[in-house]
């Protein structure tokens, strides 16, 4: 959900896969382990656990993006940044033979689904080796007996079920730049030409807002009002550069 990429750094770690390049930022690290050093019994092998997590997890996710954006004749490349990850791609590389609102809400869908087929293929594991999965609420719960077993093993795959689930939920949320927000934009735009973009970003701070403000007060969780409250933000600065053209 990032909207511009970060500059490249000496501490970089690049690598591909098949043949989308992939580009860590150092942040992405620092981010990530950030809500594992204000935990006082810090636990490096849980804190590797949920580095491992988020990492799969977003590669994944961005991986749905770019292999999706790749069939559509693209040469993505994938970047993991402080707040997530970022697939892009030259639009005109895209084959113009697809529709192109099609196109975007597909691309824009695979990012989400891939985090689903996740957490479905996980589920599937963990039952084929005798583990009960339910679904309690939005979430998946595993079996406490893995707990006992093998705890490490336990705290990874629900908090890679959780993730996958959650987030890909939250992304798919009609907020611009997450994915519905894009997926929005394509059909405002597609429905009401330019004036689709001011809507978009009118619903980006509406709705933004919003969700900041019941994180905020009715969750009391302090990290969904901030991401949330930017994101308003980062959509009043569009809606204003748009109004007044500077880009
Ligand atoms: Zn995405």
């Amino acid at each position: 959900m990032l909207l511009a990429e970060p500059p490249k750094t000496g501490a970089d770690v690049e690598f591909s896969i098949g043949d989308i390049p992939v580009r860590i930022h150092p942040l992405f690290w620092i981010f990530t382990l950030m809500p594992m050093l204000d935990n006082r019994a810090f636990d490096s092998l849980l804190a590797g656990c949920w580095l491992l997590v988020v990492l799969i997890s977003v590669l994944v996710h961005e991986l749905g993006h770019a292999v999706t954006a790749r069939y559509f004749g693209a040469r993505p490349w994938i970047t993991l940044y402080a707040f997530g990850g970022l697939a892009a791609y030259r639009p005109q590389d895209l084959d113009p033979r697809f529709d192109p609102t099609a196109r975007s809400l597909l691309i824009s869908f695979a990012g989400p689904a891939a985090g689903f087929l996740l957490a479905a293929l996980t589920s599937g594991v963990l039952l084929l080796a005798g583990f009960q999965v339910h679904l309690t609420g939005i979430t998946v719960e595993i079996d406490e007996r893995l707990n006992d077993i093998h705890p490490y093993l336990y705290f990874f795959l629900r908090q890679l079920l959780f993730v996958n689930i959650i987030w890909g939920l939250l992304n798919l949320l009609p907020i611009y730049p997450l994915d519905g927000g894009q997926m929005l934009q394509a059909i405002l735009v597609r429905t009401m030409g330019s004036a689709g973009m001011v809507q978009t970003f009118l619903s980006g701070i509406l709705l933004g807002g919003a969700v900041a403000f019941y994180g905020a007060f009715s969750m009391r969780n302090s990290f969904l009002a901030i991401l949330f409250g930017y994101i308003a933000f980062q959509n009043y600065q569009l809606y204003e550069a748009f109004r007044h053209r500077r880009w």
